[in-house]
């Protein structure tokens, strides 16, 4: 099937996921690279986004009941659909995101490894269990279960929207749960395709997973349903907003929100492998990545060589959306002021531009950046920034670099270079983040097993691995008196 019939196909499938009657408000989603209409989908009001999550209500329980190995023989088919049509996802992703192919290629590759893993390990790290009892209820057994907590909604950025979103889909989906997927204005494409291919996949239990589509407004209907869960990746401005909407109706949340990485640049770091690893870090998808290298701290010993390494480094790469291109445009227009804007405010406030600042990258593309004496009072080391840009600051040692990395209000993730393994893990404990990756970057992100999330405004909560299965679980506790011995609480205190 070419492309555009695959593009009639899965927008219809967005379409019919919905009565069609409750909406008649369309929308375009638009190439970043030529501005061509991708599709045109429907803006789901409260009506039709309250019909959707009814439906995967219904479905819910089916789901459920189909168990840990019903449930992993569809995730598994799910997964080889995905795997079998890479190609054709990947040039949608390069189409309506605009990243390269071969970057949309890795997104999908991780995504599908996270939907093997989480379909393999749901048993495992859910399954009931028997616990030890304790010595005043000894004459009991007691059990512990996660039981599936029914409909979870998953509210998605445009960055990496097939991997981010797949991150809360795929685990809540191995939980036993149904899930309504609202994906980003801007790749609402992609959000359809994937529950397309679901409803091709899966076809005895569709409507466990259905998308809706539209702008914020239609996050928030999802956030009002009610639904089980509401799992948001965002921003941290709209997060506070989706928490204040599921305050209304006491909805849990889990909070996957920005950051402002950093990278420690050690004395005796392999300066060559810090520098490619903080180009690829902060320029890959256009710095357009939650866990993006935005601030480097490299000691006096390794700075002038860093600084010289990243710089050659960037020269090298190339703007496009051909097959040799390393980066593509900005996803969103908007976001073009913003990095010109931490970009002019730093050279205003003293920085200096090694390379790119506002030097005309092409329409719509921001030519990658490095700055150098950037004050720590500037939003470019304070704030997001969410494209291809980098500061390099230049530290006395070690402790001075930790100390200002971790002097943000986010925390989400970070890395360290040292040749020492036990300082270099030592300085990793002590980054306030949930994830440190050691002489690589962003490793941590690959491997399913490992939990994904920050902490401060970089949100909370846990998704990957099995705290990433637990998220979309209820604990319950059950205990059962097996003999009625005097040892038994309920019998305290009454008289003979
Ligand atoms: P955004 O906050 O603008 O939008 C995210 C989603 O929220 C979109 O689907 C949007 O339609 C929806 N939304 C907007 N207003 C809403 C409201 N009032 N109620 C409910 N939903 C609403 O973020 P974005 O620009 O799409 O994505 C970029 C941000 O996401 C960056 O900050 C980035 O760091 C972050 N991000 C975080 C992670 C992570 O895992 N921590 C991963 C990827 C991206």
């Amino acid at each position: 099937m070419s492309l555009a019939e695959q593009m009639d196909t899965v927008t219809d499938a967005a379409a019919g996921t919905v009565d069609r009657h409750a909406t008649t408000e369309t929308f375009e989603s638009t190439a970043p690279a030529t501005g061509a209409v991708v599709g045109v989908f429907p803006v789901h009001g409260d009506a039709a986004v309250g019909a959707t999550v009814a439906r995967a209500r219904a479905a819910a329980g089916q789901w459920a009941a189909l168990g840990f190995d019903g449930r992993k023989q569809r995730l598994t088919a799910y997964r080889g659909y995905l795997a079998r049509r890479m190609h054709e996802l990947a040039d949608l992703v390069h189409r309506e995101n605009g990243k390269p192919h071969a970057d949309a290629i890795l997104e999908i590759s991780l995504a599908v490894d996270h939907l093997a893993w989480a379909a393999g390990h749901a048993r495992k790290a859910l399954g009931p269990r028997r616990v030890a009892s304790g010595m005043l209820a000894a004459n009991h057994a007691s059990y512990l279960e996660y039981q599936p907590l029914g409909v979870v909604g998953v509210i998605g950025p445009w960055n990496y929207p097939v991997f981010t979103p797949m991150g809360s889909i795929a685990y809540a989906l191995a939980a036993g749960n149904a899930v309504v997927f609202k994906p980003s204005e801007f790749t609402p494409a992609i959000g359809a395709w994937l529950a397309a291919a679901w409803r091709a996949a899966v076809p005895d239990v569709a409507d466990a997973f259905q998308v809706v589509t539209g702008f914020g407004a239609t996050g928030a209907a999802l956030c009002r349903v009610p639904v089980d869960k509401l799992a948001f990746t965002g921003s941290a401005a709209t997060g506070r907003k989706v928490m204040a909407t599921c305050a209304e109706t006491l909805t849990p949340v889990l909070m996957e929100l920005g950051g402002k990485d950093a990278m420690i640049v050690d004395d005796d770091a392999d300066v060559v492998a810090a520098a490619d690893a903080a180009v690829w870090g902060a320029m890959s998808n256009g710095g357009q990545t939650c866990i993006g290298i935005e601030r480097v701290y490299a000691t006096s010993a390794v700075y002038d060589r860093f600084v010289a390494e990243v710089s050659a480094q960037v020269q090298k790469l190339r703007p496009g959306s051909d097959e040799e291109a390393t980066y593509g445009p900005m996803t969103m227009p908007s976001q073009i002021d913003v990095v010109r804007r931490h970009v002019a405010d730093a050279t205003a406030a003293g920085a200096r531009v090694v390379t790119g600042g506002t030097d005309d990258a092409g329409e719509g593309y921001v030519a990658p950046t490095v700055l150098l004496d950037v004050p720590e009072t500037s939003a470019a080391v304070r704030e997001e920034t969410f494209g291809p840009t980098l500061t390099i600051t230049r530290v006395a040692d070690a402790e001075e670099a930790l100390q200002r990395a971790n002097a943000t209000s986010y925390g989400l993730a970070g890395s360290v270079f040292s040749a020492s393994k036990d300082r270099a893990m030592d300085l990793a404990r002590r980054m306030r983040s949930g994830m440190t990756s050691i002489n690589s970057v962003l490793t941590f992100a690959s491997v399913p097993a490992l939990p994904f999330g920050g902490v401060g405004e970089s949100g909370f909560g846990r998704i990957h691995g099995e705290d990433g299965l637990k998220e979309f679980t209820r604990a319950k506790a059950i205990t059962r008196q097996r003999l009625p011995l005097p040892v038994n609480l309920m019998s305290f205190g009454r008289p003979a």
